[in-house]
């Protein structure tokens, strides 16, 4: 039995934050502006797993007026999203994941997050998918303001 879910998340690019994306440091003048390091990659992935299994969102899980998450590393969390679908009897089929920001360019540093995410998952390369792109200039995200990550996932019985 298959179940899909689907994640989004966005925050805001800032001086003076580290840009973690995928839980890769990318090195960059900015950096995402979140309660946790703002991985929005990460934070987009939990949102799919738990609404492939209707388990509320990341924000009911690990809010961000508690202070123990405060600068949260969000592989961590990604990983302990993990262990609740596990423990209601699922596992990740496949991801596949856009990553929308104008600046820098990220595809150098797409293998090291797949890694990352393969491994706080429990899944192989084959079947983690991350994609980047720009916004052609576009909006917010365009403007170099913010990033934006959309996942889609599909969670399997174990
Ligand atoms: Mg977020």
């Amino acid at each position: 039995m298959y179940r899909i879910g689907y994640g989004e998340d966005i925050h805001r690019l800032v001086e003076g934050r580290k840009l973690i994306l995928g839980g890769v440091d990318v090195p960059y003048h900015k950096g995402l502006l979140g309660h946790s390091d703002a991985d929005v990659v990460c934070h987009a992935l939990c949102d799919a797993m738990l609404g492939a299994l209707a388990l509320g969102d990341i924000g009911s899980h690990f809010p961000d007026t508690d202070e123990k998450f405060r600068g949260a590393n969000s592989i961590d969390l990604l990983k302990e999203v993990n262990i609740l679908i596990h423990n209601a009897g699922y596992e990740v089929n496949n991801v596949d994941v856009s990553i929308a920001l104008e600046k820098p360019h990220l595809r150098l540093h797409i293998l090291a997050m797949q890694k990352k995410i393969c491994s706080a998952i429990n899944a192989p390369i084959s079947c983690v998918s991350l994609k980047a792109m720009t916004n052609e200039g576009l909006d917010s995200i365009g403007r170099g303001e913010a990033c934006r990550a959309i996942a889609v996932v599909l969670l399997k019985r174990i």
